[in-house]
């Protein structure tokens, strides 16, 4: 399917207005099609020229332009011709459209909990026209009137306050103007959660089997909902323009929620059916902070075009932690920031995939797709804190008012954006926009200390017995080391802060800008040496931390003294940074978590750090040979972390999930999988079942016909998720393909489903079993293209890829990606993926060199 060009776009917003949408769509006409009848206004500037207008349909039955029929057939490339338009104009379309398995356009699931089926809109980015003709992009917005009729016993929400007209009879009211891709309609027999903030109605919604959960944590949703509004209100001084505000827990959505104005999609994984950690409860704060804050800036003001998509992310990113802090009990938001969303963007920075974080030419739609990553949205957000350190807060918040309050219900740009604040802050952010927005890389920082010599080395030492008459040594002079990356040099300034401790206790901290090479931190002088110094402590700034091998080597035993969580996440996300550049190696990287994990008293640290070691560091930088042994390290720690931590606190349900994943204690888990002597809240929690289960299939202990036992006494969409995750893990030939073919071949797959097969794959106990399937993927995943979404397709190309770390798959890595009939999406994933490869062989190669 073509993709919208800049120039296309550019081109037919010169030439159209559109004056309103009216949407019918019947979603009464079975599983597979539903009907759209669209009735849109807009007028001409050049009456005599012609247009076209997106429309992905089944089959059109009509249209008609100005009461004249239109020739229709099957549209090609998605485009609806539309010759000779008048200054005003009326278009009429009919169509049968199809639902959606995979996430894009009209998605409709199946609960196997009660039979239910269930319908959402996800437009973004550019599946608007397979639900509804419009001219579908983000600078022609206009109001829409949009009804719906639906099975009786079904419910709608949508864009506009919903009102019951009759038996399966829905409208719903006319919005304010919106992108084409903000409109949603969620239809079903939904079950709702309804209350009221400061005049505006609120609603919480989920399938009706998920009632239980929804009634439990609508409460807290509620309540992050509210504090969410009023911050915003009093930063933005706007009022929230949009009406109601409905939050829609969703099935199998691909992102974590989408900022539709008045009706936000979320995924409804959110609502935790069983026990949840203390940072999965503020990952899902976050999400709904972050997507209130984008009815400000994304949905009031939308980007013209898609290339400045980053800076609704980045933004929103920025804003959802900083109200957290400031408004909430998670003020350690930040923390999971480093930890959880950095990591994340870190990855992306190193991969060739590169991008800045801005002024990247989208030459069409789908392209843009391809650098809404990780960068858009992690160091976009540290870009905007250190613009705030360069212009200060209050100039900051001016300029973003400015900017809300000039381009409210239109479009604005980055140039525009920077101009308010550099109107706001009198500060020329030429110089400073072209070092952080619009060049790639990120710089490494350590700190070079010279300490005064014939005494003795650091700390610790000097503390032993017989060390004692010794005076400490001292540092006489410490620098803050910038390399910047060779490929992207830039002057990017840094304002940061580096601190040092020993023993836990806080020797130093020096606030500074680093420019140069060498930034002198005359605060370290004179200070004993410490035994870890840390620049970006309190992670300002978007930079590698580089730690030198006798500082990695103190830290099994200095860091669980850091009396400072954000410092440890800066800790944690340099180590992760040093395993994957093969600084590190993954043996050291167990040791500290060995040592230090058991004493962590901050959730995201804990959670985020054992799913890093279990399901990243072990089968990525570790010979699956020594995984065994590696494993029960970890299952060692969890078990000991266990029985120390509370009953019921997420210390204790963070180790326990570890042990149920790491575990080689067949009896155990024959137990918990059975439901005995299970940790306390853990008891009938479905989701810890499955880790087990999951445990056990890829051991081989459990057959296909056992998963289905437990997915019999789990019959939701959970269950039969996760059933396919544990089938797909079974170490034999005849499970493997099994799993291969449900993933690849045409079966009606969801996306979700296909996720889970992917993610399961590769568990096996040694490479050849697995070698078979190396060759087929390279093959198999990219011709999903056919049948499968670009953005659902992206997911599965990096789940699915190749965890067999050799030679023989990087070669056909390469010969993939220098084929030339990839699809975007596909290739983008395949890019990340080799990139991941080359990481890990990289490792194996010094530090595991036999293998
Ligand atoms: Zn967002």
């Amino acid at each position: 399917m073509r993709s919208l060009t800049l120039s296309e776009a550019r081109e037919r917003s010169g030439l159209i207005t559109v004056t309103s949408y009216a949407v019918e769509l019947d979603l009464d006409r079975g599983p597979e099609v539903f009907g759209s009848r669209t009735t849109v206004r807009f007028t001409c500037r050049q009456p005599g020229a012609d247009s076209w207008i997106d429309l992905k349909a089944r089959d059109v039955t009509s249209a008609v332009l100005g009461g004249e029929p239109l020739e229709v057939g099957t549209p090609v490339d998605g485009r609806l011709a539309l010759p000779g338009l008048r200054e005003d104009n009326e278009l009429v379309v009919e169509a049968t459209m199809a639902y959606s398995r995979d996430g894009q356009g009209l998605h409709r699931a199946t609960d196997p909990a009660d039979g239910e089926d269930y319908v959402y809109g996800h437009l973004f980015l550019d599946a608007a026209p397979s639900v509804y003709a419009c001219f579908d992009q983000p600078d022609l917005k206009a109001p829409y009137d949009v009804t719906v009729r639906v099975p009786e016993s079904w419910s709608v929400i949508g864009n506009g306050a919903a009102t019951q007209d009759g038996p399966g009879q829905w409208s719903l009211a006319t919005t304010r103007p919106l992108a084409t891709y903000f409109v949603t309609v969620c239809a079903g027999p939904y079950v709702s959660v309804r209350a009221e903030h400061d005049g505006i109605p609120l609603g919480v919604h989920a399938r009706a089997s998920l009632r239980g959960p929804l009634e439990r944590h609508a409460p807290e949703i509620l309540d992050t909902t509210r504090r969410s509004f009023d911050y915003f209100h009093d930063l933005f001084g706007i009022r929230y323009p949009f009406g109601e505000y409905h939050q829609v827990f969703v099935p199998e959505f691909n992102a974590g929620a989408m900022e539709n104005p008045g009706c936000v999609t979320v995924r409804d994984q959110y609502l935790f059916r069983g026990a949840a950690t203390r940072d999965e409860l503020l990952g899902r704060a976050n999400t709904v902070s972050h997507e209130l804050s984008h009815m400000w800036f994304g949905d009031l003001v939308t980007m013209r075009w898609w290339d400045d998509l980053w800076l609704n992310e980045s933004f929103a990113e920025y804003m959802s932690h900083r109200c957290l802090v400031d408004a909430t009990g998670y003020t350690d938001a930040w923390v999971d920031g480093t930890i959880a969303r950095k990591v994340w963007g870190y990855a992306a920075e190193r991969s060739p995939s590169t991008h800045p974080v801005a002024g990247v030419a989208a030459l069409d739609a789908q392209s843009a797709l391809q650098n809404f990553d990780g960068i858009s949205y992690a160091k976009g957000s540290a870009a905007l804190r250190q613009l705030i350190a360069y212009v200060g807060d209050a100039a900051f918040v001016a300029g973003v008012r400015a900017y809300l309050a000039d381009t409210a219900y239109g479009n604005g740009t980055l140039a525009e954006f920077l101009a308010a604040i550099e109107k706001a802050s009198g500060t020329d952010l030429e110089a400073w926009s072209q070092a952080w927005l619009l060049t790639a890389g990120r710089d490494t920082l350590s700190v070079d200390l010279d300490t005064d010599p014939g005494r003795d080395d650091w700390g610790p030492g000097g503390d032993a017995p017989g060390a004692a008459t010794r005076p400490p040594a001292v540092v006489r002079s410490a620098t803050v080391v910038r390399e910047a990356p060779r490929d992207f040099p830039a002057d990017r300034p840094h304002a940061v802060d580096v601190a040092a401790w020993t023993g836990g206790v806080e020797r130093a901290r020096a606030r500074v800008t680093v420019t140069g090479p060498a930034t002198p931190l005359p605060a370290l002088a004179g200070v004993p040496v410490p035994a870890l110094v840390l620049p970006n402590a309190s992670d300002l700034t978007w930079a590698r931390v580089r730690l030198s091998a006798e500082t990695v080597a103190l830290l099994p035993e200095q860091l669980p003294l850091v009396p400072d969580p954000q410092a440890r996440a800066v800790v944690w996300a340099a180590l992760l940074d040093g395993v994957s550049t093969a600084e590190v190696s993954p043996d050291a990287f167990v040791g500290v978590v060995t040592a230090a994990w058991p004493r962590e008293t901050n959730s995201s640290i804990l959670t985020r750090v054992a799913a890093y070691a279990e399901h990243r560091v072990i089968p990525f930088f570790v010979p699956r040979a020594e995984q065994p042994a590696v494993r029960g390290r970890l299952a060692t720690t969890a078990r000991s972390l266990l029985e120390s931590a509370a009953a019921g606190s997420t210390e204790s349900l963070a180790a326990a999930r570890l042990l149920a994943g790491t575990s080689d204690d067949e009896a155990l888990l024959r137990d918990w999988a059975a439901g005995r002597g299970l940790p306390a809240g853990l008891e009938d929690d479905g989701d810890f079942r499955w880790i087990v289960v999951r445990n056990l299939a890829t051991r081989g202990l459990i057959d296909a016909e056992g998963i289905e036992g437990y997915r019999d006494q789990d019959d939701t969409l959970q269950g039969s998720l996760n059933a396919l995750l544990c089938r797909a893990g079974i170490p034999r030939p005849e499970a493997k393909e099994w799993a291969w073919e449900q993933l690849t071949g045409r079966h009606g797959r969801s996306n979700y489903e296909m996720n889970h097969l992917a993610r399961g794959f590769w568990a096996a106990p040694y490479d050849e079993l697995m070698q078979p399937w190396v060759e087929r993927f390279f093959t198999d995943v990219p011709a999903m293209a056919g049948w499968v979404g670009e953005d659902a397709l992206s997911r599965v190309v990096a789940l699915a890829f190749p965890q067999v770390f050799t030679e023989d798959t990087a070669r056909r890595s390469r010969e993939a990606l220098a084929r030339s009939d990839l699809t975007p999406a596909v290739r983008r994933s395949l890019v990340d993926a080799d990139w991941e490869l080359q990481e890990a062989l990289q490792s194996r190669h010094r530090f595991h060199p036999v293998s």
